[in-house]
């Protein structure tokens, strides 16, 4: 069931497309395959909650790359690794019980410190045991 959405700005349809679109981060950029409603007649461009989910994505990993910090799915691989639930490591490495739930998703950002010690514990998970 394909919607039709008019344009707010010019009145003209607009339809469902995949356009470059620029993620911008401190000093990098990386362009993205975005996603989205773009009008036939104006530059006017509507996102939904998935076509935003593109651009967040992006806009994580790029973070992570300049933070030097953890993308969502080298945070979850890391926890599965130390064999810890999304609850469980929250509680034992701090963050609160939805705190990896939020990492993992991109909806939150893992701190350097946070980062730092999922890197020792992904050289050295046996020293889960010692927490
Ligand atoms: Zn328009």
């Amino acid at each position: 069931m394909e919607q039709i959405l008019t344009c707010h700005e010019c009145g003209r349809d607009m339809v469902r497309d995949v356009r470059p679109h620029d993620v911008v981060y401190k000093d990098r950029k990386v362009t993205v395959q975005q996603p989205g409603w773009y009008c036939t007649g104006c530059t006017e461009a509507v996102l939904n909650g998935d076509d935003m989910g593109v651009m967040e994505a992006a806009f994580v990993h790029l973070k992570a790359e300049v933070d030097g910090i953890l993308t969502p799915d080298e945070v979850a691989r890391i926890r599965k690794k130390l064999g810890l639930s999304q609850r469980k490591a929250g509680a034992l490495l701090g963050g609160g019980p939805r705190s990896f739930q939020k990492y993992e998703s991109g909806t939150d950002w893992v701190t350097k410190a946070m980062a730092n010690l999922l890197r020792l514990l992904d050289r050295h998970p046996s020293m889960i045991k010692e927490l």
